[in-house]
């Protein structure tokens, strides 16, 4: 199985909060998740980063 491990960054301060994997063959294009930011103690939208 081909998985990739990917950073989650905030869309709002652009902080990498998370990091996590996806699987490569499943997924196209970039993830995006609706996280808790703890530097802006509210949930912001993640994206995947590089
Ligand atoms: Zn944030």
């Amino acid at each position: 199985m081909p998985r990739e491990q990917i950073t989650m960054a905030c869309t709002e301060c652009k902080r990498r909060n998370y990091t996590s994997t996806k699987n490569k063959r499943t997924t196209t294009g970039r993830l995006e998740k609706k996280k808790f930011c703890a530097f802006e103690k509210k949930h912001t939208l993640h994206r995947e980063t590089k």
